[in-house]
């Protein structure tokens, strides 16, 4: 019996040692040659920084130099970007989505930066012959993207993955017309502030698509940290519907949780039809 209980003093010791190591910031010596000081150069853990879409400390301007992870917020291939349709090129090579889609559960996290579907069960899009795995989709008020310019008010993404280094996110616009079906069920479920909603109901995801799925592609990132450029954007051409009411509801709970549009650099839109 003592014995057990001298054995947990020491697993809790050596865990609180690992997770003080694991918080402790990475120290480089960097000696500068003039002054001939050793000058301390704090690189920090990405694990606990606190990220906004709001102000100037944490906001996007300063995603980058938050911490070490976020270094490619600063890269030359970032998300979103203003398309400029006259600028695009049409491209005979891309191909339609194929969904390998089934109808699943959801769980609806407000994570503070957003509010996020994560779905149950095998879910996939077959992009250029290359499977892409659902794993979530989330909203953002208004657009991230712009179109010759233009925001919509509301604009969704469809989180798919094939490797760490190749995923496919689907962008859907929102205009304001019809009441949404999808928010008519849950928009009064949505958590307004950090926390989740589990429903038991069965959602027909290809259903949350529109009918005309004409797409822009681009090569980008993340649009939140880490920023990393690992995705294949489509931008859907044909925008889903909300009403004036939903729409205003939405924005409440998001509060503006998009970054601003990023310079194209020498990337090329396509688009297909
Ligand atoms: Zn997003």
């Amino acid at each position: 019996m003592k014995k057990t209980f001298l054995n947990g003093i020491l697993i809790v010791a050596v865990a609180i040692l690992i997770s003080s190591c694991n918080n402790a910031p990475k120290k480089d010596q960097v000696i500068d040659s003039d002054k001939h000081e050793a000058k301390t150069e704090i690189k920090k853990d990405c694990d606990h920084i606190h990220w906004s879409h709001h102000g100037e400390e944490e906001g996007p301007e300063n995603w980058k130099n938050l911490c070490d992870g976020f270094i490619s917020c600063g890269g030359e291939a970032q998300s979103p970007i203003n398309i400029i349709t006259r600028n695009t090129t049409s491209e005979n090579n891309l191909t339609a989505f194929e969904f390998n889609y089934t109808s699943s559960k959801v769980d609806i996290i407000n994570n503070g930066h957003t509010v996020q579907f994560n779905t149950s069960g095998e879910n996939a899009v077959i992009i250029n012959d290359k499977e892409y795995k659902l794993l979530q989709f989330h909203y953002h008020t208004h657009s991230e993207h712009t179109i010759d310019g233009n925001y919509y008010p509301i604009e969704v993404h469809f989180v798919h993955k094939h490797s760490d280094e190749d995923y496919a996110v689907l962008g859907v616009m929102f205009e304001e017309g019809e009441e949404n079906e999808l928010f008519s069920k849950y928009l009064d479920h949505f958590p307004t502030t950090k926390g989740d909603f589990a429903s038991e109901d069965m959602i027909e995801l290809k259903g949350l698509f529109p009918s005309d799925l004409s797409y822009y592609y681009y090569s980008g990132s993340l649009t939140t940290p880490p920023c990393s450029e690992v995705v294949n954007w489509y931008v859907l051409k044909s925008p889903l519907k909300a009403s004036k009411e939903q729409i205003e509801k939405f924005a409440q709970i998001l509060h503006d949780n998009y970054r601003p549009v990023m310079p194209l650099n020498n990337r090329e839109v396509l688009s297909y039809n």
